[in-house]
């Protein structure tokens, strides 16, 4: 079998209503979605997801530039080929393959870029042989994977009882693990805000708190020594990423509260570091823009041999293959309305339903996703 073609497509959302993390306001969500042509009839399905789309049109122009020129690396392959072109790609952060000059300025695009040319691979290889992407990984070990439900996020006017209805709406929807967004107010006033949330919701649901990068040092160990009243579950990324080496072990001595990061991570070696300087207690990893479903492979088993348990960041119909069959897979993270993220609930003929807060391990070929033409016209970003 031989890839014969790569299309591209660039798809941006708006929110109806803006929302805020500690660090960015998000109004839009952009995502870019590849498929790859075969002389079989295949065809792949690949998603990339990077950080940067959430600039709309200017992001995904980045990515599809990139993905233009690396075409050649990856047209009139074999997808059986998966970690060789892995590889061709990623040489692409430091030197010239094949007479494609390298990519070194625009690493982090190009690792988005060749995320979901991954992805679209591992798909294809499962249609080929008519089985799911989680068998190619070495078989599902779970029938069903949980699932969390990100939200609480800062909205322009949030009034006190906000957050207690939100809570409501997520256990009515059977999530019993919430995350909070944290490190956009005072230590003292995320604290209160935490707080709210757990009497609203009683001891049985899991907290989860993430400062999405928003802390300095002591402005973390202030914050989560004020949390730990409130039972939470894990920490994610409380500090920015340049320096969570020394940050991340400082703090760790500071708090009794588990640590959650990685997804700030796009390549195998960062998240290296982080497991094996024992930096977090759960890895969290976003295969659609780390470098696809190969680099969350080779985080499985580094995160196996240290026992650090698994956690996915967005885009739950591509990682609950990969939880579901990694030894030590444990949560992914989803949305729950379609204010947050359009895309999901509108991109795929049928969606992965979560149900009681856990998803079940698909049994279609590939990834099992079929996407919806009308979407892809309804959000499609012409880049001229
Ligand atoms: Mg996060």
């Amino acid at each position: 079998m031989k890839i014969t073609g790569l299309e591209t497509y660039s798809l941006s959302a708006p929110l109806p209503q803006p929302v805020r993390t500690s660090t960015i306001a998000i109004s839009q969500v952009s995502e870019v979605i590849v498929k790859l042509a075969t002389d079989e009839g295949h065809v792949g399905l690949g998603e990339a997801h990077g950080p940067f789309l959430f600039q709309g049109a200017e992001g995904l122009r980045a990515v599809k530039k990139i993905l233009d020129s690396i075409t050649p690396l990856v047209v009139g392959r074999d997808p059986f080929e998966t970690e060789r072109i892995w590889q061709d790609l990623f040489a692409l952060t430091y030197t010239s393959v094949r007479g494609i000059p390298p990519l070194a300025r625009q690493q982090r695009v190009l690792v988005t870029a060749m995320s979901a040319i991954d992805i679209a691979l591992w798909d294809l290889k499962g249609k080929a042989i008519g089985r799911p992407v989680h068998a190619l990984l070495g078989g599902a070990l779970r029938e069903r994977v949980p699932a969390y439900v990100t939200g609480f996020y800062y909205r322009d006017g949030e009034k006190p009882d906000d957050v207690v209805r939100e809570a409501a709406s997520y256990v009515e929807l059977g999530y019993r693990t919430l995350k909070v967004k944290v490190g956009g107010l005072t230590p003292e006033d995320d604290a209160a805000r935490v707080g709210r949330i757990r009497r609203a919701v009683g001891k049985d649901v899991a907290l989860m708190l993430d400062a999405n990068q928003g802390w300095n040092l002591p402005t973390a160990i202030e914050a989560a020594k004020r949390c730990e009243a409130h039972d939470i579950f894990w920490l994610e990324d409380p500090m920015p990423w340049f320096d969570e080496r020394r940050t991340l072990a400082r703090l760790k001595e500071e708090t009794s509260i588990p640590i959650a990061a990685g997804e700030t991570e796009y390549t195998p070696f960062g998240l290296r570091t982080m497991v094996t300087e024992g930096l977090v207690d759960y890895l969290i990893i976003d295969s659609t823009w780390a470098g696809g479903l190969t680099t969350w492979r080779k985080a499985a088993v580094l995160a196996e041999l240290y026992q650090i348990p698994m956690a996915a960041h967005h885009d739950p119909q591509i990682h609950v293959h990969a939880v579901a069959a990694s030894p030590t897979g444990f949560i992914l993270e989803s949305f729950a309305d379609a204010s947050r993220d359009p895309l999901w609930f509108e991109l795929f003929r049928e969606r992965p339903q979560i149900v009681d807060g856990f998803m079940a391990v698909p049994d279609q070929p590939g990834l099992g996703l079929e996407l919806r033409q009308e979407t892809l016209e309804k959000y499609g970003v012409k880049l001229g």
